[in-house]
């Protein structure tokens, strides 16, 4: 009866919005493959909690910014589930350190789309060549990828351009799937988040308490949660938006609306 149950790869779920999703793809059915890089602890905590409501999860390290690790991720989960439904893109990092557009440097540069660009768009078309053959096999029907880009897609921060330029070729990566990708029931979906409690905000908290509690920055005026992202993730995978692809959700509290 578990075999039968759909599997979910969430990128960088060990802590922040990756660990929200995970946990609520869970309860939602999913046995899901909880990947992390470093945080091993983290990680593991986050399937133990899984396995406390009574569902299914493994861990897998795996640097997202190498071809050569998705390849062994995705021989392992072969080799445990033999299917992959869902791949939530979710694994990303801000810039070691926050530098002007006219200081920021190549090392930085690198390092961010490296793990913010290249690797989820060479991840996802790993697993679009595995899920197509899922889907001609008649294994899976309507697999998912989902990507966590952000706002800063289309919004611009001068002192993190390497983060800002990530997520807006990532952005294009999801149309680019989303285009190739329909004509084998794989639908691909795009959730831009706002401003998020996560640690990846924590050294920020200060400002952006500032800008959300006193400046009216967004017209929901509160911070988002991994919950808020988590529940657009599960929307999805439950099949509302069938003649949808290549959708963007806003889940930011309304920041892209423009206000005067
Ligand atoms: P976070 O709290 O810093 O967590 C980052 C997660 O990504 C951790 O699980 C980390 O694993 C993992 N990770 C980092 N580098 C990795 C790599 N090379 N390979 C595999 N996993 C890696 O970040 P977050 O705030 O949850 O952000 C998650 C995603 O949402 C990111 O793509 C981010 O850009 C995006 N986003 C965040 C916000 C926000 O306000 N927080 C807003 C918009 C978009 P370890 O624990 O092992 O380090």
């Amino acid at each position: 009866m578990a075999d039968q149950l759909p599997v979910a790869l969430v990128t960088g779920a060990s802590r922040g919005i990756g660990r929200g999703i995970a946990l609520k793809l869970a309860a939602s059915g999913y046995r899901v493959v909880v990947n992390y890089v470093h945080n091993h602890e983290a990680a593991h905590a986050v399937v133990d909690a899984i396995h406390a409501q009574g569902g299914i999860a493994i861990p897998c390290q795996a640097d997202i910014s190498s071809t050569e690790h998705h390849d062994l991720m995705l021989q392992q989960i072969r080799e445990r589930f033999g299917r992959l439904d869902l791949l939530v893109n979710n694994a990303g990092i801000a810039p070691r350190q926050r530098l002007d557009l006219l200081q920021a440097t190549e090392e930085s540069f690198d390092h961010v789309l490296g793990t913010n660009l290249k690797g989820p768009y060479f991840l996802t078309q790993r697993t679009a060549n595995w899920m197509i053959q899922l889907v001609e096999d008649g294994i899976l029907f309507q697999p998912k990828i989902i990507f966590i880009s952000s706002i800063s897609a289309y919004t611009v921060s001068v002192a993190r351009g390497d983060y800002c330029t990530a997520k807006a070729g990532l952005s294009m990566v999801v149309k680019l799937f989303a285009a190739r990708l329909a004509e084998y029931n794989i639908g691909v979906f795009e959730i831009q988040p706002g401003i998020i409690e996560t640690d990846m905000t924590a050294g920020v908290r200060e400002k952006y308490d500032r800008l959300i509690y006193e400046e009216d920055l967004l017209p929901i005026s509160r911070w988002g949660t991994p919950e808020d992202i988590a529940q657009a993730v599960v929307a999805i995978t439950e099949g509302a938006f069938p003649y949808s692809t290549g959708q963007v959700f806003h889940v930011d509290g309304g920041f892209h609306l423009r206000r005067i």
